[in-house]
């Protein structure tokens, strides 16, 4: 699944395609993804011009000029593809594998400025809607998110708050979209690590009695920080070189230290060996010498 910096990555991309022109006409050849795409849609997207192209968590928002939100979500295998004059590019890498296939093209934007946005998903887990921005506080699929990590107001006062009384795993408590948004398992896992606390700890135990951030707080948010800023950097790097972005592995997998990395010495060198464990059926991937 695409994480956060994979999306912003996505998002940079499109940016330039997208901001400033109109959708001329938008194609729906499936229906069918995570939740229908509405039979209005079409309708209420050609003619109007793309005002910004934002993020909230995993989630693309395209501010139309008529006041709608087109909300998009890559879901599993979800990615876009940008032609012009029959050449085609592909904004952001990916650590999964994407089809190739053009049987799994579901929609296409053709943009005033000539370009064609092609959104391809072969496991149909993506979803395309529309929000009146007027509504937006009260759309279910964002309400509920808690605060964006690069955001200013994601701090360790916050985070520890949040985690307070939590008996939960830390690993667990991280990736509940509620407590932080947009964050997935591979840089839970990289945090984690960068904080040197075990994913196993108690959520509750990085907060004191009064549910105030103690150090292990203190070092996890900059740890947060630190982990997805380094992703997008190197999403950026790989978006630059258009030849790189072939949607396989890119620049992301040289990034992580300890995800996929079962087996391997700690790259902390504090002589320990990575060990992938199962939590909430997911794979955790840590080093039980130094992160404690
Ligand atoms: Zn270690």
């Amino acid at each position: 699944m695409p994480e956060l910096p994979e999306v912003e990555t996505v998002r940079r991309g499109l940016a330039p395609a997208m901001e400033g022109a109109r959708v001329d006409k938008v194609e729906v050849r499936h229906r069918g993804l995570r939740w229908p795409i509405a039979k209005d849609f079409e309708k209420r997207i050609e003619g109007k011009t793309v005002d910004g192209l934002g993020r909230r968590a995993k989630y693309l928002t395209a501010d139309l000029s008529s006041g709608d939100v087109l909300v998009m979500h890559l879901g599993m295998s979800g990615s876009f593809r940008i032609g012009k004059d029959a050449k085609e590019t592909k904004p952001g890498v990916y650590y999964h594998e994407k089809s190739k296939s053009t049987a799994h093209d579901h929609v296409v934007f053709h943009m005033s400025n000539g370009k064609t946005i092609t959104f391809n998903d072969p496991r149909r887990f993506g979803s395309m809607k529309l929000v009146a921005r007027a509504k937006i506080d009260d759309e279910p699929l964002l309400n509920a998110l808690g605060p964006e990590p690069l955001g200013n107001e994601f701090d360790a006062a916050m985070l520890a708050s949040a985690c307070a009384g939590k008996k939960t795993s830390l690993k667990a408590a991280l990736l509940d979209q509620r407590v932080v948004a947009g964050l997935g398992n591979i840089y839970v896992c990289e945090a984690l690590f960068r904080a040197h606390l075990s994913p196993k700890r108690r959520a509750s135990t990085i907060a004191d009695r009064n549910g105030k951030p103690n150090e292990r707080a203190e070092a996890l948010v900059p740890a947060i920080k630190a982990v997805l800023e380094a992703a997008i950097k190197a999403g950026g790097s790989s978006l630059r070189d258009h030849r790189r972005t072939d949607g396989s592995l890119g620049d992301f997998q040289h990034t992580f230290l300890v995800y996929d990395r079962e087996g391997e010495p700690c790259p902390a060198g504090c002589k320990g060996t990575v060990k992938r464990i199962v939590q909430a059926g997911r794979s955790t991937f840590y080093c039980p010498s130094c992160q404690k």
